[in-house]
């Protein structure tokens, strides 16, 4: 799941519109963040096969990113961070952030620790029905943006910001779809981590938009 992810974020900003956008887009991608650059570390690993249905991504060894325990130490941490900062709305960003970990639950292989170390892994392995993942993917975002943009509507922001995001993820989730060789482990987690980045980039667009409206 890439986009799905966002949904999230989306939920977020609209329940909580005083949030920054881009604080929201990166905190559903928290635990990948991490997750890629302890690829890069060679502290996580992960094998490319493509004889796997749906991903190719066989996530065999993520136990500081991706176990229940330490996504929730992460999502607190996260949440407690953003109230510090932005008051009791910032729970919604634990709450994003956790989210992450729910929704890989439902779309990936048994391949989620309960905690780091732990023998048991969790994983419902939606990805092995591609087209109904990416259905509950597409929908779920789409709730979320049109939820948000009534929202906007009423608050008399302009929509426009937001729906060039959502190209943006679109655009961004359909290169990920392309046909061809997987990237290897490393390329994977850099390319993960500037899909993020200009994502929460083109967020702090949307702020800034916002901000200039009023
Ligand atoms: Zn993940």
């Amino acid at each position: 799941m890439f986009a799905g992810h966002f949904a999230a974020s989306v939920v977020a900003k609209a329940a909580a519109p005083r949030l920054p956008f881009w604080a929201c887009v990166a905190a559903a991608q928290a635990l990948d963040y991490l997750w890629a650059g302890l690829i890069l570390a060679g502290v996580e690993k992960l094998r490319v096969d493509p004889a796997l249905i749906g991903s190719p991504l066989d996530l065999f060894h993520m136990p500081w990113s991706h176990s229940l325990a330490m996504a929730l130490l992460w999502s607190a941490l996260l949440g407690w961070l953003a109230v510090r900062r932005w008051g009791g709305a910032g729970w919604w960003i634990g709450a994003v952030a956790f989210s992450h970990w729910l929704a890989d639950l439902i779309v990936h292989r048994p391949d989620l620790p309960l905690w780091p170390g732990g023998e048991a892994r969790l994983g419902l392995g939606l990805w092995t029905l591609p087209e109904l993942a990416v259905t509950l993917e597409i929908g779920l975002l789409g709730l979320a943006m049109a939820w948000w943009t009534a929202r906007r509507a009423r608050a008399r922001l302009s929509v426009r910001p937001a729906l060039g995001w959502f190209v943006a993820l679109l655009v961004l989730a359909a290169i990920n779809e392309l046909p061809g060789d997987p990237p290897t482990p490393a390329g994977m987690a850099l390319l993960s981590l500037f899909a993020f980045t200009l994502l929460v980039g083109l967020a702090a667009l949307v702020d800034r938009a916002d901000a200039r409206r009023s």
